[in-house]
């Protein structure tokens, strides 16, 4: 079943910060050949925001905390504004009529790494509940924007078109929950004595290369 992703503007991918994991940077840098330091960005952000989030020793950097990142180019079809360094995006030749002045009736957005897309996007806009066992979804919305293109889906979500195969959403979910509780824990390991953001991605990727381990586990 398709969804209103598959003919939208992609402004969650625009609007939006992308917290991602190592696993996916890893994942991605593998899986395009591209260098890490190509993609993948931090940000400084509010610890009240963001829960574990990552501190470094660098000078002048003690004090903030951050966040891994996709980085974000210039949009072509809407300049000055920002996207996802993989968006791929145009302008329609024949619009949308029913989206009215919505940009998601002129212009498509559609994932360049999409088979290695970050676990959050693959699974926005929907998360697990309390028990993790059933999924939701729950229309975006962006009153913030500063520019049109800035603004979310187009039409609204309902919960029988969330995914293309139930199953394998909740699947992700389920990933994307491991995930992100593994590199939660890592962060914490790393948080103990932070060192330079130049060691950060050295020590994430031994990390994740030496999760599968032989033997017994301890408890
Ligand atoms: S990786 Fe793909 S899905 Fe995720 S924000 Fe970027 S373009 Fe969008
Ligand atoms: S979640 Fe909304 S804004 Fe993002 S691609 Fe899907 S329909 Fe568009």
């Amino acid at each position: 079943m398709a969804t209103i992703c598959d003919t939208c503007h992609a402004g969650c991918c625009r609007a939006f910060i992308l917290q991602i994991t190592a696993y996916d940077a890893l994942l991605i840098s593998r899986d395009i050949g591209l260098p890490l330091s190509e993609f993948v960005t931090i940000l400084s952000v509010s610890p009240e925001q963001f829960p574990n989030t990552i501190a470094f020793s660098d000078t002048g950097l003690q004090d903030q905390r951050f966040v891994l990142t996709l980085k974000k180019v210039e949009s072509t079809v809407a300049p000055s504004t920002k996207k996802c360094y993989f968006l791929q995006e145009w302008q329609r030749i024949q619009v949308i009529e029913h989206r009215g002045s919505h940009p998601g009736a002129r212009t498509i957005g559609r994932c360049g790494i999409y088979g290695s897309r970050p676990l959050m996007c693959q699974v926005y806009p929907s998360s697990l509940d309390g028990t993790g066992t059933i999924g939701y979804v729950v229309s975006p919305t962006n009153k913030e924007a500063s520019h049109e293109i800035y603004s979310v889906c187009p039409e609204p979500w309902s919960a029988a078109s969330f995914a293309k195969e139930p199953a394998a959403a909740l699947h992700s979910l389920s990933l994307y929950g491991y995930e992100k509780n593994f590199f939660d824990h890592a962060i914490a390991e790393w948080n103990r004595n932070p060192g330079p953001i130049s060691e950060f991605m050295a020590y994430m990727s031994n990390i994740y290369e030496n999760r599968l381990r032989l033997g017994a586990s301890v408890t």
